[in-house]
């Protein structure tokens, strides 16, 4: 037998053989990038990416890993391939500026998070790069104007806390440019000096932006002393400078990691999705090749008039660009006067976008271009996701829906008790976005996952098997409406958790019931779309309550309920504020006893015919047995649905509701099979 020693020798060497092949990769890349710069091909190839992720993903299964962990591994490798060959154009490009050793500034000490930022955004540039800590954002950003660093690392917003004020202001004032952006996740911890239990701790210290994002955790903790200081990880450093145990900092692990504390607790945040933007600060702009996605930024001031800023925003219009950001600050010493700050994907290179500069110097009092820049935070700058199906390959036809005429008029909708739901108000389909997906569309949304959600393995395989398989969405019950107050009514929020961490897991969004209106808030800042079940599409005080929230709903048809009071029921939602519903027939009650319901597919063009929202069917509810799901699920797919949701499990007769119509995962699989051959 081999000996631990021996064991450790092994891994060594499996270690140096990842880091060798990773360095002939690169080597490779370096290749492809001296390639691609001769053609006009563009640097990204995201159709490449997604079946690249789809190949290892499947080889890494087969060989026993994990698909997550796989996943994320090539994520990284394909962002830092990606991050080579963007900085070979801007070296090829701007050849002057490439130095062999560049300064990089940044707000706060070693381990800060915007330390992080700059060491992700320089760390893949082949020159030696020379980090500085500074103050305060003002004497960061006077380092960069007298060349005391060659670029500056510079927050500028959080997707938690918004714009950070103070940077814009900056930015507007000094002569700088922006040159890129870069963002990182902020995962906020507890640390401290050893692992003491929170009853222990007195004082907590932090950035304020960061205490403010973690309010709810603090809140929990009212016996501590809050205090705010320059930066996380300089509160990080005090408490390992007093090395008093009753003080703990609220920053990122590698703080922690840096200061050698301890992470008391992770994910202290109010917000699991938190992300810090971050621009790249230079005195001089830099040339961005073309064929690499940018964004424009600039500030404005109109004149004070009527339809001042729409004539901006109709240039930008004209000209196609597509606005990603608009921000209003005080113009100074102009009271009740406002610059806009916009954002637009383009690249100031581009003909096009020098057009619309121009035009756009005709309609303002004043306008300062920040600079173009490689851009991170758009559609085409995000990371690649396994691909689920090839490109172009419609999985069905939806049936289309008919003009409305005169027995749709708004004024018989409003009599039957919707409006904005009716067809005649909104001619165009909905499209409803949960996560990326989008519900509507000429792409079929498959919806699976188990009726309850059971354990923490049950959900996970199930996460898993749907993401395998090409499922869009995963559902799961936490709180069960059931028949019988003695059956198993689901785990509630410690359910919730467990959901979301497997759709966090495997890339996809979460679909979850709502029973109790006090819940709505709750479930909602967790799960990406809320369920209103069958029994409850005429709980009012549920709908209003759902209405007034800004999430995707999946309202379910009532048993006994006709197409008419189903429409008229998401008027409710629709009425209340929130556009973004899915309706879902799901079988109504017949004389029938064959199935468990009687599966209504003349809804799906009824409902096409008098509604504009996105229609779903459920089959699995309706026949309650797993035998006719997929002949249902076709025909709901040839009637005009928009997409399907099973449900499914690993040990259907294990099952703790509803097992007699779940599908196992092969036969799910299978089905899956035969809608991509539609
Ligand atoms: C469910 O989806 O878990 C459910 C209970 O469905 P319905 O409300 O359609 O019965
Ligand atoms: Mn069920």
């Amino acid at each position: 037998m081999s000996s631990i020693d021996d064991l450790r020798k092994k891994l060594d060497e499996i270690d140096h053989s990842i880091l060798d092949a990773l360095a002939r990769r690169r080597k490779a890349v370096e290749e492809v990038v001296r390639l691609k710069d001769q053609d006009a091909d563009f640097v990204r190839d995201l159709d490449r990416e997604e079946n690249l992720l789809a190949d290892r993903l499947d080889r890494g299964r087969r060989l026993g890993l994990d698909g997550w962990f796989v996943t994320r591994i090539f994520r990284e490798i394909l962002e830092n391939s990606l991050r080579m060959q963007k900085d070979f154009l801007l070296a090829s490009r701007n050849p002057d500026q490439s130095g062999e050793i560049i300064s990089v500034g940044y707000q706060g000490t070693e381990g800060a998070y915007s330390h992080e930022a700059a060491r992700k955004h320089f760390g893949s540039r082949g020159a030696e790069v020379l980090y500085r800590g500074y103050d305060s954002f003002r004497e960061l950003l006077e380092a960069a104007e007298s060349g005391e660093c060659d670029y500056a690392v510079q927050p500028i917003e959080n997707t938690t806390a918004g714009s950070i004020n103070e940077a814009y202001d900056l930015l507007n004032r000094m002569p700088l440019f922006i040159v890129g952006e870069e963002v990182i996740p902020i995962e906020h911890c507890l640390v401290g000096l050893a692992d003491v239990p929170l009853a222990r701790i007195r004082r907590i210290f932090s950035h304020p932006q960061a205490l403010a994002q973690c309010s709810e955790f603090l809140a929990g903790l009212s016996h501590c002393k809050v205090e705010s200081h320059a930066d996380t990880a300089m509160a990080v450093a005090m408490v390992r400078d007093a090395g008093d145990e009753s003080l703990a900092a609220i920053a990122s692990d590698d703080a922690a990691r840096h200061y050698g504390l301890s992470v008391l607790r992770r994910d202290v945040a109010n917000q699991r999705e938190n992300f810090t933007r971050f621009v790249i600060v230079a005195k001089e702009v830099i040339d961005h090749d073309v064929r690499i996605p940018c964004k424009t930024s600039l500030i404005l001031a109109t004149g004070h008039k009527e339809g001042a800023l729409m004539n901006c925003l109709n240039v930008l219009h004209h000209h196609k660009l597509n606005m990603t950001k608009l921000e209003s600050r005080p113009r100074l010493n102009v009271p009740w006067e406002y610059y806009f700050y916009i954002d637009f994907e383009g690249n100031a290179s581009d003909k096009n976008v020098q057009q619309a500069l121009h035009d756009l110097t005709a309609e303002v009092s004043y306008l300062k271009v920040l600079g173009s820049y490689p851009a991170l935070t758009t559609e085409s700058a995000r990371p690649a996701s396994p691909k689920k199906r090839s490109k172009g390959e419609k999985t069905t036809v939806s049936a289309p829906a008919p003009k409305p005429g005169k027995v749709h008029s708004i004024e018989l909708a409003e009599k039957k008790g919707y409006k904005l739901a009716s067809r005649a108000y909104r001619s165009d389909d909905s499209i409803v976005r949960v996560g990326e997906v989008a519900i509507g569309g000429d792409d079929v949304v498959i919806m699976a996952g188990p009726c309850s959600v059971e354990s923490e393995e049950q959900i996970r395989i199930c996460g898993e098997a749907v993401q395998k398989h090409g499922g869009h969405i995963l559902r799961g019950g936490v709180f069960k409406p059931r028949t019988s107050t003695y059956s198993f009514q689901g785990l509630g929020f410690e359910g919730l958790d467990l959901l979301v961490e497997t759709g966090r897991n495997n890339g996809l969004p979460v679909v979850t019931e709502v029973m109790h209106p006090a819940d709505v808030g709750r479930v909602a800042q967790l799960a990406d779309m809320i369920q209103i079940g069958a029994r409850n599409m005429q709980n009012f005080s549920l709908l209003r309550e759902v209405g007034r929230i800004d999430r995707p709903v999946l309202l379910k048809r009532g048993a006994m309920a006709s197409i008419d009071e189903f429409l008229a029921a998401s008027e409710y939602l629709l009425a209340a504020g929130n556009q973004q519903v899915v309706l879902c027939e799901r079988g109504i009650r017949t004389f029938e006893t064959a199935t468990r319901f009687t599966l209504d597919l003349s809804a799906v063009p009824v409902l096409r015919e008098r509604t504009h929202l996105p229609v779903i069917v459920d089959p699995s509810h309706a026949a309650g047995a797993w035998q006719y799901i997929t002949s249902l699920s076709l025909a709901a797919l040839a009637a005009g649905a928009h997409g399907i949701m099973v449900e499914i499990h690993p040990e259907p007769a294990k099952a703790l509701s509803d097992g007699p119509q779940a599908l196992t995962f092969d036969r799910f699989a299978e089905l899956m099979k035969m809608i991509e051959r539609t």
